[in-house]
């Protein structure tokens, strides 16, 4: 063969393949939904509506907002209160200047809204209107300190890296969750399990769910709180949404709880939960599990009976006293101040 003819046949059988080399390089699937950092949009708002029919006293506006990704928002404004109330849902885009603008209906009433980054979110329907303006909620029992007598699974102090000591993986080795310097563990690298079995408990949980702004459903900011590491109390960011029992305080696929009581992603929020493990004879459950589940100071279950083992729950034989598990969903949620008192009765 010539050789500029070979030179030419070699060149193009490299430009082949690096070419497919670049296809095959190509991403199979979109990138996973990340967390972000707060955007200043999301989260809650409170103030006053003022309808024109009566100019006062005013009544009681709050809204919530949620981040749904590339900018996007949804809002659900509530306007006075009680049986009274009217609800309104509106959707809009952060433009430019960074404002919000957001439309909606509600009672073959239009309405418009504007959210002022980190200041206020102000709507109109015709002549009425309403003023809100950014409110952080704190549930009552966030920061509550172990009572005497109570096993700490989760030591928390403000500023200190926490102690994964009384956990472990599930083969029983070092948990390999990260403890953070704002005295919060990191979920990362599967479930963990208390070291420690446990039958009858009222537990204390903090966590936060991460800002996923483009991630839905079961994918946006999972773990669960497994009681004997067979029955899941949801983690989920459940913000703004409908109770379900695959939604955040959800004990899943056994009851749906009666309110959704979340705070937005990016907030603490706290689980009290008070167990009685179930009555086993004969490897056999006799009586069921029962829970009774406070959300950020709610109580959105009272005495529920667990009849089954829930969905990524340790199965085989049913065993009391079992630790408790904590879930590692791949989203970056992160726990602190767990502690645990043993019920005698
Ligand atoms: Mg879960």
């Amino acid at each position: 063969m010539d050789r500029k003819l070979l030179m030419l046949v070699i060149a193009g059988i490299v430009a082949v393949a690096s070419a497919s080399a670049m296809y095959a390089a190509a991403p199979a699937k979109a990138p996973k939904p990340a967390e972000e950092p707060d955007d200043g949009v999301q989260g809650e708002y409170a103030g006053t509506y003022r309808p024109p029919s009566a100019p006062s006293p005013s009544e009681k506006a709050e809204a919530k907002v949620i981040g749904e990704g590339g900018g996007t928002y949804r809002c659900i404004l509530t306007l006075g209160e009680g049986d009274k109330a009217v609800k309104v849902e509106l959707k809009g885009k952060a433009e430019d200047d960074g404002r919000v603008r957001l439309a909606g209906e509600a009672g073959g009433a239009s309405w418009t809204a504007l959210i002022e980054k980190g200041k206020a979110l102000s709507a109109m329907s015709g002549k009425d209107s309403a003023l809100l303006t950014p409110a952080v909620r704190k549930s009552p029992t966030e920061g509550a300190m172990p009572p005497p007598g109570a096993i700490v699974l989760l030591p928390f102090e403000d500023g200190k890296k926490p102690s994964l000591d009384a956990w472990a993986n599930m083969k029983g080795e070092a948990a390999p969750w990260v403890p953070q310097d704002d005295g919060s563990v990191l979920v990362k690298g599967g479930n963990i399990q208390t070291r420690q079995a446990f039958t009858n408990v009222r537990l204390h949980v903090e966590f936060r769910c991460p800002y996923m702004p483009a991630a839905r459903g079961q994918g946006r900011g999972n773990s669960g709180v497994y009681l004997q590491s067979r029955y899941e109390c949801q983690v989920l960011d459940s913000f703004g949404l409908a109770p379900k029992d695959n939604e955040c305080g959800g004990l899943y696929s056994v009851s749906t709880p009666k309110v959704i009581a979340s705070l937005p992603p990016g907030r603490w929020q706290t689980y009290d939960i008070t167990f009685r493990a179930p009555t086993v004879e004969d490897g056999k459950i006799v009586k069921p599990a029962t829970a009774s589940v406070v959300h950020n100071g709610i109580e959105i279950h009272k005495d529920v009976k667990i009849d089954h083992v829930t969905t990524a729950g340790v199965g085989g034989p049913i065993k009391s006293p079992a630790p408790l598990m904590l879930q590692d969903h791949g989203n970056p949620v992160r726990f602190r101040n767990i502690w645990i008192v043993e019920l005698k009765e």
